[in-house]
């Protein structure tokens, strides 16, 4: 029987913060490592990443002033394929937030399935408080800064909150123009989620949402909800809430209530997802939105009554006070780590299902190596071909993810991680640690 999480922990040198994120992914991670008696060696390689790269940059300001900008870059785990994940733009970005999304990035790769490994980027900017040209030359020299620490073959970035696929291009074309002959072979592949004129892939932008809507296909039933006919409340309207509200909204599901950064709207006879997706791409957020919508506040927009909930925002914004306003069935985690432990626990102790982010939200990760595949094979696949791949992939994963409930007797969090832990604890077998 391995050690208890705690003791992993300490031998880091953690000092326990029950509300640090970090710390936070790293006990749901031991949890299931414990409970699948994973070797403790393996434990502790999972409870730190590999790499933690840190830059500052100049940058040359509209007003001529220069601004100097803080970025990360973490490489947390490699053993299944070259590390993969987002990049963040938001003034919160912290090291210890980008550890915990590299973290989570591993263990989607590996439960999907997918020749990847973990990694996560930010830099602390608010997107929406500079110019057009600022952000291009923010991502420009962000990219020039990671220099060969990302690469085709070795860490690939893709889109994450606040950054979008005219991102990912800048930095696609900044890695083309400055790496060296060789590595420009194949060399868009450096980034997923790249406008579709560019090597991006079809679906790739609804991939999240649509990757949340095969896993409900696949577990709502044995909890007594029908996609089509449910009813849901979505925190966040931006790439994930928007295409999981529009893709459940023409199952027939009725969307009653949405919050974001600018407010929370409600509609007793649902909001109109397409209507509420052309005024957030208008207007920068729900606000303002009327077509039978009325504003409510933030106690009144987590007490709305429905069958289920989908927190597709920022972390931990599911705390114990939320939890406890929440009136639904079945919580969907399509952002990353929405719910704190002490949120869960509320959440568990009134019977509402959790279904985990690092399963929920991997259709993302998931159509980014399909790009990268495409772009390889110089080859562009339909729409349909992307969405029936997605399709299969989600859906096994979700089996995968009950099966490992079924057979541990856990929750499908601790489920979903030992099911990760599973296929890298494999592989770490036949290869070993090095030397
Ligand atoms: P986005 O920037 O497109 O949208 C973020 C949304 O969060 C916006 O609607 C914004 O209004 C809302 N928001 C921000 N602060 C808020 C607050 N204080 N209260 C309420 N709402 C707030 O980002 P995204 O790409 O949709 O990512 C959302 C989540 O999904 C993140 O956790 C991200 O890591 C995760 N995720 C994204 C992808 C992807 O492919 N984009 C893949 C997997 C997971």
């Amino acid at each position: 029987m391995a050690d208890a999480p705690f003791s992993i922990l300490d031998e880091l040198g953690f000092r326990f913060e029950p509300d640090n994120l970090y710390q936070q992914v790293v006990t749901q991670t031991l949890t299931a490592a414990e409970k699948l008696e994973t070797p403790r060696h393996l434990q502790l390689i999972m409870a730190q990443p590999k790499n933690e790269i840190m830059v500052h940059f100049p940058v040359k300001m509209e007003d001529g002033h220069y601004r100097l900008f803080k970025g990360y870059r973490v490489q947390h785990n490699n053993l299944l394929g070259p590390y993969k994940g987002g990049v963040r733009f938001h003034p919160d970005v912290s090291l210890d937030h980008v550890k915990a999304l590299s973290l989570l990035m591993t263990m989607k790769s590996a439960l999907v399935g997918l020749p990847f490994g973990g990694g996560k980027g930010g830099v602390q900017i608010d997107p929406r408080a500079v110019s057009l040209e600022e952000l291009r030359r923010v991502t420009r020299r962000f990219t020039v800064a990671l220099g060969d620490n990302i690469g085709p073959d070795h860490d690939i970035p893709a889109p994450d909150v606040g950054t979008n696929p005219a991102v990912m291009g800048w930095m696609a074309d900044t890695y083309l123009n400055t790496a060296g002959r060789t590595q420009r072979i194949n060399g868009e592949s450096v980034v997923t989620g790249k406008p579709l004129a560019f090597g991006g892939s079809p679906g790739r932008e609804k991939a999240t949402g649509q990757g949340l809507v095969f896993v409900l296909d696949e577990l709502l039933p044995e909890l007594d909800l029908d996609p089509a006919t449910l009813s849901f409340s979505l925190i966040g309207y931006g790439n994930v809430g928007s295409w999981a509200g529009r893709l459940l909204g023409h199952r027939g599901a009725t969307l009653k209530a949405v919050m974001d950064h600018t407010g929370a709207i409600y509609a007793d006879g649902g909001i109109d997802v397409e209507r509420l997706a052309k005024h957030v791409a208008e207007h920068g957020g729900v606000a303002g939105f009327n077509h039978g919508c009325e504003t409510i506040d933030e106690a009144t927009f987590y007490g709305v009554e429905v069958d289920l909930f989908i927190p597709a925002a920022l972390e931990q914004m599911i705390g114990p006070e939320q939890a406890g306003l929440l009136n639904c069935k079945v919580l969907a985690e399509a952002a990353n780590a929405p719910t704190t432990p002490e949120g869960e626990r509320v959440l568990t102790e009134k019977g509402v299902r959790v279904l985990p982010a690092i399963l929920c939200s991997s259709g993302g990760v998931t159509v980014s190596y399909f790009e990268w595949r495409q772009n390889r094979d110089a080859v562009t696949w339909t729409v349909d071909r992307v969405d029936r791949e997605l399709c299969e992939l989600m859906h096994a994963a979700a089996r995968r993810t009950r099966e490992m409930a079924h057979r541990l007797k856990c929750d499908l969090r601790t489920a979903a991680f030992a099911a990760a832990l599973e296929s890298l604890s494999e592989v770490y077998a036949i290869r070993g640690i090095f030397p």
